[in-house]
């Protein structure tokens, strides 16, 4: 690895928007070495001050319906605006496509090219919710870089989404015409989560299907109660390749951040996922360290075969052991 820079180097670096500091940050925060983890703390401490101007934007759908191809032509308009964008890819590593999905160097290729744009893929290999897992660090980074537009893109269907869900401003939802709900794999609560379900590929003879398409997810977002927020889900027709309908769902999200600005929901929804985001990391920390504790992993095997076997009540069996891991074993 390369020679580590001093706080005041990065973040100089990151708030003058110098990408190659910027990258170099962020893969310090992906760190797990414990002097790495501190001077990652202490630079994203220094930079706080900076964060938190730019619309977080959630994206996701099934692999396959266009997401690559949409932030591409998403991300160019933005850039055509003169916006500085930034795209952070969440990679699940998923089992099933063995590996990287996100990780394919094609994908965006000509946004990657885009002076206004940055691409991060996240590194492979990282579980879904682990330590090592640091979008929202990477977002206050990129924040502070000045980027005025972070797009988070998800490929999954269920929990990398309501993680993602927890750190943005606007969830935006892809969904193909034609093709049912389950098949798509979209369950009820992603629908739920979205401020927007584009569908996508309304062209080349599919204009047709997709208008149906729209009234069918308007129908059933109008069976979900209303979320408190001021806003109503909307249904948009796009494509990407025609370029079509990309200006207007940019108009939405602006309409969504005025509306949820005037009404304070905006704010106030980024204090809740800061809290939670808090206790999330608490409740990480506290298991990681139960379970790597020496005591209770010596201990953990005999129990769990009593509780497997009958033996012992799954509650008596746990509290024993966090009696081992407090060290309240009496004598
Ligand atoms: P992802 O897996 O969700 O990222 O989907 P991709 O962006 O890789 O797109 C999957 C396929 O759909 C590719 O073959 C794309 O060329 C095609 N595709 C994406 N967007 C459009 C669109 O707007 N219109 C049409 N006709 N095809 C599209």
């Amino acid at each position: 690895m390369k020679k580590r820079l001093s706080i005041q180097e990065y973040t100089n670096g990151i708030i003058s928007g110098n990408r190659m500091i910027l990258s170099r940050a962020i893969t310090l925060t992906e760190s797990n070495l414990p002097e790495d983890i501190q001077l990652a703390q202490d630079v994203l401490e220094s930079i706080l001050p900076h964060t938190g101007k730019a619309i977080r934007i959630g994206i996701t759908g099934v692999p396959g319906v266009g997401k690559s191809t949409f932030i591409e032509t998403f991300g160019k308009y933005l850039t055509s605006l003169g916006k500085k964008i930034a795209v952070l890819a969440i990679d699940p590593s998923s089992q099933l496509t063995k590996g990287s999905i996100l990780g394919d160097k094609t994908r965006m290729e000509e946004l990657a090219h885009e002076p206004l744009a940055y691409i991060r893929p996240s590194p492979t290999g990282t579980s879904l919710g682990g330590v090592t897992y640091k979008t929202r660090e990477t977002m206050l980074l990129c924040e502070a870089a000045g980027f005025e537009v972070i797009i988070i893109e998800t490929v999954g269907v269920g929990q990398s989404e309501t993680y993602v869900h927890g750190m943005v401003d606007f969830f935006l939802l892809l969904m193909l015409a034609g093709a049912g709900d389950e098949l798509q794999g979209i369950k009820k609560g992603i629908m739920e989560m979205a401020d927007l379900i584009a569908i996508t590929k309304a062209d080349s003879g599919n204009e047709h299907q997709a208008n149906l398409a729209k009234s069918e997810y308007e129908s059933a977002l109008h069976t979900f109660p209303p979320d408190g927020s001021g806003w109503f889900p909307a249904v948009v027709v796009c494509s990407a390749v025609n370029k079509k309908g990309i200006a207007e769902i940019w108009e939405l999200v602006e309409k969504y951040r005025e509306i949820l600005t005037k009404n304070g929901k905006f704010v106030e929804n980024r204090q809740n996922q800061n809290l939670a985001w808090m206790h999330n990391f608490i409740k990480q920390s506290l298991e990681q360290n139960f379970y790597t504790n020496l005591n209770v992993s010596t201990k953990i095997k005999d129990i769990q075969k009593a509780v497997s076997e009958g033996k012992k009540l799954p509650i008596h069996a746990g509290l024993e052991l966090l009696e081992i891991f407090y060290e309240k074993v009496r004598v």
